[in-house]
């Protein structure tokens, strides 16, 4: 088997804009992409050395920035992927924001103010662990907002979006999709492993209680706000080493799509003498 091209893999899991899509019908453990774990795990290495070096083009131009969002119930492996999508990239130039409950600070101001100042400067990479995602899901599910102020938030999402895209952002959006059992299994090995627990919340015994909702909540999101300028993918997220090979094509096909070079300086090197 080969390795999937870039193109395949976004055609297999893209939620195409402007049709209908159905969440209940995408398999969480779905390794037909990816079917031998070893093969996942050579790409994914390929494309995390990849995506460094178009990181640091893009560092260099400074011009251009891309967001990763990545968002998915708990152990569904945000923190995993970021860990293992930029396994190569030197920190520099790069920004990772985890968006937790809002503060009383960030609560204070509209929903989207805290998101617009984690926008990564330009030459940057930014990566969203959670986003303005959570006040269409979490805040959906747990009615922290009236639903009529949630219905409303789509369109602005969308705007959102579209705006940072018209202002050099190239934003890609990740749905870790992880199935209700291998979650299961997952908050049990956090029970069990010293090095895990501290990732244990009880809280996420709670969410893992309205399962049910918060999948309506994704199906929603994911169908309103997949678009051609942000469109959303959704990772079967059941096997790691597969979640990580298949995001990592994608970033690495958005920094492709950027044509990045590197940056002319408009030096002559041959009237230097060192
Ligand atoms: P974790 O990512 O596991 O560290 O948990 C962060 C928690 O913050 C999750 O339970 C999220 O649902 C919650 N959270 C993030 N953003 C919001 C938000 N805008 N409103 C309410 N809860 C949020
Ligand atoms: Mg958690």
């Amino acid at each position: 088997m080969a390795i999937p091209s870039i193109a395949q893999v976004r055609k297999a899991l893209i939620a195409r804009p402007g049709k209908p899509f159905d969440l209940s019908a995408r398999d969480t453990a779905d390794r037909s992409l990816f079917p031998d774990k070893a093969e996942a795990e050579t790409s994914l290495r390929k494309d995390a050395a990849v995506i460094n070096e178009l990181k640091d083009m893009l560092y260099a131009e400074g011009k251009r920035g891309l967001i990763v969002v990545l968002q998915g119930m708990d152990t569904s492996g945000k923190s995993g992927t970021i860990k293992a999508v930029f396994s190569e990239t030197t920190p520099l130039g790069m920004e990772v924001k985890a968006f937790k409950v809002p503060s009383s600070e960030e609560l204070a101001r509209d929903y989207l103010w805290r998101v617009h100042n984690a926008v990564p400067r330009r030459g940057h990479v930014g990566i969203f662990d959670r986003s303005h995602y959570e006040d269409v899901l979490v805040v959906r599910v747990r009615g922290f907002a009236p639903l009529e102020a949630v219905e409303q938030r789509y369109a602005q999402i969308n705007a959102f979006e579209k705006h940072l895209c018209e202002n050099g952002y190239t934003v890609v959006k990740f749905m870790l999709n992880i199935g209700h059992a291998e979650q299961g299994v997952r908050l049990k090995e956090r029970l069990m492993e010293p090095h895990k627990l501290w990732k244990f919340n009880p809280g996420d015994l709670d969410d893992r209680e309205h399962w049910p909702d918060f999948m309506n909540a994704y199906q929603i999101a994911v169908e309103r706000c997949s678009t051609r300028h942000a469109p959303w993918y959704v990772i079967p997220a059941d096997s790691r080493s597969r979640r990580n090979a298949m995001i990592a094509r994608i970033v690495r096909g958005a920094l492709e799509d950027m044509d990045l070079a590197w940056k002319d300086p408009g030096l002559d090197p041959g009237s230097y003498t060192i």
